[in-house]
């Protein structure tokens, strides 16, 4: 009960507060704006994120890509960091 005030409260640590493209298993932190670019998948189903989620959420969906109103720049920085990464990067420690 006597906690410090600048203890922050435990919902803003973890898998909280990360943009919606993370997935709940992968455990690395968001990178820059968390609405930096947009993944679409097969279906048309979009999802908003920072470059780094977004390129793991690419590397790892079959069929996904960044969508059209992405600015040029953190389009290509999402599909340069998905070439590079493994699917499910996060399931071997990457
Ligand atoms: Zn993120």
């Amino acid at each position: 009960m006597n906690q410090p005030l600048d203890t922050p409260p435990p919902w803003r640590t973890a898998s909280h507060g990360r943009c919606p493209a993370a997935a709940a298993k992968d455990p690395t932190p968001c990178e820059g704006p968390r609405d930096a670019a947009t993944i679409v998948d097969r279906h048309g189903r979009e999802s908003a994120g920072c470059v780094h989620h977004c390129a793991r959420l690419l590397a790892g969906l079959e069929g996904a890509r960044v969508h059209p109103f992405v600015p040029a720049p953190q389009a290509l920085d999402v599909y340069s960091r998905a070439r590079e990464l493994p699917p499910f990067a996060w399931e071997i420690g990457r």
